[in-house]
């Protein structure tokens, strides 16, 4: 028997010395988690306020969700697509159903859907649109997030994600975040296929734009004839207290994507639905992926969206959200070092001045020492958004630990 006791340095060692350096982790090693709780592999308890950048919205370990995976894994995991499965049609009726669309295309990561959903608004644009051949144009937006391949860097703004990753995929237009009149001009454009657009920035570091941009972007859309293409992989299935950001205004993409919480935090599952003249311009042999559809996410993510729509996340997000703002807005009120507090529902941000010396990483490394799991993100910005399941008594607890962190700060 093994007796030896491996502490949170062990591990991290262990990373640093066999595993590539693409991620800077919070310095906690993690070895359970149960509901809005984890451990460290010293026993250390902490709250999860970042919830696997939204992935979490039901926990960790969602016993339900557990049990569902455990019976099918049991009995069936995989067959590719080159076979029917007894899951994926019944999986594909209910989120048709739920989301108003009469077809969803079945895929793991969040970058994979959205390659998927460029790829079906580009085919779209040459067979109903009438875009000469290798002509379509995506417009996207300034600090948009949308995974990490080389097509999808290609139109980020952000250095860090796209900086010596060329040569660059060409196709894309960026214009401004948030403004309708850029989104005007640039439709104008006849080799204009999609707008894909988040309905919050959530890497960018929740950036929510002003009521109303989605209702603005989507009549824009409609009169030019492109596809409005909402990327809902973050801020879905309840994240910002809606079941999705885009019902604050009333909007219903032609082209939705979903990813994260799908998989109840279990498994990557990702979606896009969309109407048959859209997703059906993609025929047999010409899009695919081997775990895409496979029948353990098929059950996963269908068991994940009823528990997500049956035990009101989009309402708790919704309600707790408004207590978490008003506190993080008065602890604002008494640190100069915090200038802005945003966000929608449990997903929110705090701007840290750095100006003072220590910046958001210091923040985050406090408020892991107090027992709250944050990450920052651009430097000066700290993400909180906890899973749905937690309850207020939950969250004024950790709203005591941000407190007290920041007055360490000042
Ligand atoms: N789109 C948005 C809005 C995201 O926030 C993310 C991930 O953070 C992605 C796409 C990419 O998802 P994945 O990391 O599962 O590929």
């Amino acid at each position: 028997m093994d007796t030896t006791v491996h502490t949170n340095a062990f591990f991290m060692e262990l990373e640093d010395r066999y595993g590539a350096h693409n991620y800077k982790p919070v310095p906690v090693v993690i070895a359970k988690g149960e509901g809005v709780h984890v451990w460290d592999v010293e026993g250390n308890r902490y709250f999860d306020f970042l919830s696997g950048y939204s992935a979490l919205n039901h926990g960790h370990c969602h016993p339900e969700l557990v049990e569902v995976l455990k019976k099918q894994a049991s009995s069936l995991t995989l067959t590719s697509r080159a076979f029917y499965n007894d899951r994926l049609g019944v999986y594909e009726k209910k989120m048709t159903e739920l989301f108003g669309y009469d077809k969803l295309l079945p895929m793991n990561s969040g970058v994979e859907a959205v390659e998927t959903a460029i790829k079906l608004a580009r085919r779209w644009g040459y067979a109903k649109k009438g875009i000469r051949p290798d002509q379509a144009v995506i417009v996207v937006c300034d600090g948009n997030f949308h995974g990490r391949t080389i097509n999808v860097i290609s139109f980020s703004t952000d250095p860090d994600s796209n900086k010596d990753f060329g040569p660059y995929t060409p196709g894309y237009k960026v214009i401004p975040y948030n403004d309708t009149a850029a989104l005007e001009e640039a439709v104008r454009d006849k080799n204009v296929a999609g707008f894909l657009v988040e309905p919050v920035q959530g890497e960018a570091g929740v950036v929510v734009p002003d009521d109303g941009y989605m209702a603005a972007c989507a009549e824009i859309c409609r009169k030019h004839d492109v596809l409005l293409i909402a990327d809902e992989i973050q801020t879905g299935l309840g994240r910002t207290g809606r079941w999705l950001c885009c019902d604050y205004d009333k909007v219903h993409p032609q082209v939705l994507i979903l990813g994260k919480a799908l998989g109840g935090g279990l498994m990557p599952v990702s979606a896009v639905l969309a109407d048959d003249d859209v997703m059906l311009g993609i025929r047999p042999g010409e899009h695919g992926s081997t775990y895409g559809g496979n029948p353990l996410a098929c059950a996963v993510a269908a068991a994940a969206v009823e528990i997500s729509r049956r035990d009101g996340y989009a309402e708790n997000s919704d309600r707790l959200g408004k207590i978490l703002r008003r506190e993080l807005e008065d602890i604002r009120d008494r640190h100069e070092r915090i200038t802005t507090v945003r966000g929608r529902g449990l997903f929110n941000a705090m701007v840290i001045d750095p100006s003072g010396g220590k910046n958001a990483w210091d923040v985050c490394l406090s408020l892991k020492d107090k027992g709250l799991l944050a990450k920052p993100t651009h430097g000066d910005i700290i993400r909180f958004a906890p899973p749905l399941v937690i309850t207020e008594d939950q969250l004024m607890e950790c709203v005591d630990i941000i407190r007290k962190t920041m007055s360490d700060f000042s």
